[in-house]
C-alpha cells in the first residue's frame, strides 16, 4: 500500500490563542466589577467627575508582556501613587541616610493626609502620607523648584517608558483646595525639616501628583521597582537595585496607610494607592501590578483596586511571603515534531508522514520550579508558537515542585489548546500528571511520542486514503509491502517468499533474546507489533527502548551478546512474522547468490535511510537549543 502524502489534515485552527492568565485575568475583572461600593474623592473638585464605573486592571510581567483587562488606556491623575516613585528618586539623587535625616519609615496608623510629625526629630513618619512626600519632593535634585519638578516628570516618564504629562485643571484645582496640604508644609518648616519656600515644595508635590498615567503605566512603573529599577518595556535602568529594595520595604510598611498590615497579611503585595482611584502593587523580581477604578474607602483607596488585589494574590499565590519559585523561563526544551521522533521503527509510508507532517507535534520539556512568573512564561511561548500544532507534550520530568498557581494555569491551558483543535499529553514521573485535563499521562517521554505519532499517521493515513486504509494498515503489511522488499524485482521476490515461515506471538511472548546463538535470521513483521526491551533496576524490570510496526524487520545480529543486561524481543500485541531463517538463506546463497545479494543491498537502503533520518533529527535538534526567559537588562 502506497501513500501519496499531501500534507497534514485537519490543520489546527491558526486563530489567537488566549493566554490563561490573560483569562483569568479577564475573569478577575468581571467579577470585581460588579461591585459598587465606594465613593469618587471630591475634595479636589475634578476628580469629581470621573465615571465611577471605569475600571482597568493591567499585570506587567519581567520580560516586558502587559497582560490587559478593561480600562487600561484612561489616563487619570496619579495622586499619592507617585509618593514611591518620587521616594526612588529622591533617595537615588541624596543616598538613603539623608533622606532619612528628613523623612522616617515608620508606619503612621492614620491617614494620608495626618497632620503630625515625629515628636524630637520632626521628621514626617513615613514618605507615603503627605507630609512625608512633601519634604521629599523637595530632595531631588534641581536647583529651582521647576527644575526639580521637570527631574520628577522625567523620572516617573522612565518608570512608565514612555512620556508622561501634567493635567493643568487638576494641578489648578489642587493649589486651590491645597490649604490643608500647605499648612503641613509650614509645620515641616516650622520643624526645620523642610527648607526654603512652603509655596515652591507644595507647588512641586502637586505637580507630581497631577501626572497623567493609565492603570497600564502604573503595571510597567510597578513591574520597573519590582525589577530592581530596570523598565522591563525599555531595558533603561532608572534607579538602583538598593533604592527599590528600600521603596518596596516601605511601601509594604506604609503604602496603605493605616491599612496597611491587615493589606500586607491579606495579600502580599506591597502597594501604593491614590485618591483619584490609582494603585500600584508589586511582587517583587516577578510582576507589578496597576489598577484603575475611581470610587474609594473612606481611607481614600480605590474599593475595586483592593478586591482585585487580593483576588489576584490569592488566584496566582502571590503573596511575597511564599517560598521563592522560579521567576525564569521553565522551558528547557521546545521542539516540533520534525526534530525529534520516538524509537519506534515504522515503515516508509508511516516515517514519510512523520517526516512530512512532523511539525503537528511539539513538545515542551518544562523544568525546575514552577510558580505563577515561570510558567506564565512558559505558557506565553507555548501560545506563541501553535501555528499548525495539533499534538503538544508537556514533559514534567524535569519539573521540581509546581505550585497550584502553576497547574491551574497548566490545566486552563489543556482547555484553551482543546478548544483549539491540539490535544495535549503530558509524560511525567510514574505516569502521574498532575494536569486533570490532560488527554492522556505516560510514564515516558518516548511513550508519549509515539502515542502521537500513532494519532497522526491514523489521521493521515485516514484522510489520504479512506477508513479501508487505515484499517488495513492497522491489520497488515504483507511481504511485497515490507520496507526491505518493496523496491525488490518480482521474480527475486517470487523466489524468496516460499521459503518465508510464519511464526505467530502471543502478547509477551519472546521471539528471541540474549541467550540465542547470533545468527543470520530475519524476521518481518506483518501485523501487530515488536518491542525491544532490557532489564534494569532492582528488582529488574523490563524497559522498552525500541518498537517495531507492521512493515518493519528485526535481525538477531543486532543482539549484542557482549552486553551484560538481557535484552529481548518480545510481541507487544497479538503479532504475525514471516521469518526467513538463517539456514534457508544459507541455501539460497547456494542455488542463487544474485537473489541473496539484492536483498543485502535492500536491507543496506532500508538501513540507510533510517541513519540518514536520524543524522537529520540530530541535526535538527543541536539547532534547536534550550530556551530561557529574557534576561534582566542591566
Ligand atoms: N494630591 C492629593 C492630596 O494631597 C493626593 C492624596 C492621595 O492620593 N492620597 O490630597
Amino acid at each position: 500500500m502506497e501513500v501519496a502524502f499531501r500534507g497534514v489534515v485537519g490543520v489546527a485552527d491558526a486563530g489567537d490563542i488566549t493566554s490563561p492568565v490573560q483569562q483569568l485575568l479577564d475573569e478577575v475583572h468581571a467579577r470585581i466589577g460588579q461591585i459598587t461600593d465606594g465613593r469618587v474623592a471630591t475634595y479636589i473638585p475634578p476628580l469629581g467627575k470621573a465615571d465611577p464605573s471605569l475600571f482597568g486592571l493591567a499585570l506587567a510581567t519581567r520580560d516586558g508582556h502587559v497582560y490587559e483587562a478593561g480600562d487600561t488606556g484612561v489616563p487619570f491623575t496619579i495622586q499619592s501613587v507617585s509618593k514611591p516613585f518620587v521616594y526612588a528618586l529622591a533617595l537615588h539623587d541624596r543616598g538613603l541616610n539623608t533622606v532619612l535625616r528628613k523623612v522616617g519609615v515608620e508606619p503612621t496608623g492614620e491617614g494620608f493626609d495626618a497632620i503630625r510629625l515625629e515628636a524630637g526629630t520632626g521628621r514626617p513618619l513615613n514618605p507615603m502620607v503627605n507630609a512625608g512626600a512633601i519634604v521629599v519632593g523637595s530632595l531631588v535634585d534641581g536647583g529651582d523648584w521647576g527644575r526639580r519638578f521637570q527631574r520628577i516628570l522625567d523620572g516617573l516618564s522612565a518608570f512608565a517608558g514612555r512620556d508622561l504629562s501634567i493635567d493643568h485643571e487638576v494641578l489648578a484645582s489642587e493649589e486651590r483646595t491645597g490649604d490643608h496640604n500647605r499648612a503641613i508644609g509650614y509645620l515641616l518648616r516650622n520643624a526645620g525639616t523642610l527648607d526654603g519656600s512652603v509655596d515652591e515644595a507644595v507647588k512641586v508635590y502637586f505637580m507630581a501628583c497631577s501626572t497623567l498615567v493609565t492603570a497600564r503605566d502604573l503595571a510597567v512603573m510597578a513591574m520597573t521597582l519590582s525589577s530592581g529599577g530596570v523598565n522591563p518595556l525599555t531595558g533603561r535602568r532608572v534607579v538602583g537595585t538598593d533604592t527599590t529594595e528600600h521603596v518596596m520595604a516601605v511601601m509594604a510598611t506604609s503604602g496603605t496607610y493605616d491599612f496597611a498590615g491587615e493589606w500586607l497579611l491579606r495579600s502580599g503585595l506591597p502597594a501604593k494607592s491614590g485618591v483619584a482611584g490609582g494603585l500600584v502593587a508589586v511582587l517583587p523580581s516577578q510582576l507589578g501590578i496597576g489598577v484603575f477604578s475611581p470610587p474609594l474607602d473612606r481611607r481614600g483607596t480605590s474599593v475595586r483596586a483592593i478586591a482585585a488585589c487580593q483576588e489576584l494574590s490569592l488566584r496566582f499565590g502571590l503573596h511575597l511571603m511564599r517560598p521563592v519559585t522560579g521567576t525564569m523561563s521553565a522551558i528547557h526544551r521546545y521542539l516540533r515534531g520534525d526534530a525529534v521522533s520516538s524509537r519506534r521503527s515504522r515503515r516508509f509510508a508511516e516515517r514519510e508522514i512523520l517526516r512530512l507532517g512532523g511539525r503537528a507535534i511539539a513538545l515542551c520539556e518544562l523544568q525546575g520550579d514552577l510558580g505563577f512568573a515561570s510558567t506564565d512564561i512558559a505558557v506565553r511561548a507555548i501560545t506563541g508558537d501553535h501555528d499548525g500544532v495539533r499534538w503538544l507534550i508537556l514533559d514534567l520530568h524535569r519539573v521540581v515542585r509546581a505550585e497550584p498557581v502553576a497547574v491551574n494555569l497548566l490545566d486552563a491551558l489543556v482547555r484553551e489548546l482543546r478548544e483549539h483543535g491540539v490535544t495535549m499529553v503530558v509524560s511525567a514521573v510514574d505516569g502521574r500528571s498532575p494536569l486533570a485535563s490532560a488527554e492522556a499521562a505516560f510514564a515516558s517521554l518516548d511513550e508519549a511520542l509515539e502515542w502521537c505519532e500513532d494519532a497522526l499517521v491514523a489521521e493521515t493515513l485516514l484522510a489520504e486514503t479512506g477508513p479501508a486504509a487505515e484499517a488495513d494498515r492497522a491489520e497488515a503489511v504483507p511481504l511485497p509491502e515490507q520496507d526491505v522488499l518493496r523496491d525488490l524485482p518480482a521474480d527475486m521476490l517470487d523466489v524468496l517468499t516460499p521459503l518465508f515461515a510464519e511464526r505467530r506471538l502471543a502478547p509477551g511472548e519472546v521471539l528471541f533474546d540474549v541467550r540465542d546463538e547470533p545468527d543470520e535470521s530475519l524476521y518481518f513483521v506483518i501485523s501487530g507489533g515488536l518491542v525491544a526491551q532490557v532489564m534494569q533496576g532492582e528488582p529488574a524490570e523490563p524497559v522498552q527502548v525500541a518498537s517495531m510496526g507492521p512493515g518493519t524487520a528485526v535481525t538477531k545480529l543486532t543482539l549484542r551478546r557482549d552486553d551484560p543486561r538481557t535484552y529481548r524481543i518480545v510481541a507487544d500485541e497479538p503479532t504475525v512474522c514471516q521469518v526467513l531463517t538463517g539456514a534457508a538463506l544459507k541455501r539460497l546463497e547456494a542455488d542463487r547468490p544474485q537473489v541473496v545479494e539484492a536483498l543485502h543491498w535492500a536491507m543496506a537502503r532500508s538501513l540507510a535511510a533510517r541513519l540518514r533520518r536520524a543524522d537529520q533529527l540530530l541535526a535538527a535538534h543541536v539547532a534547536s537549543a534550550p530556551r530561557s526567559g529574557t534576561p534582566p537588562r542591566d
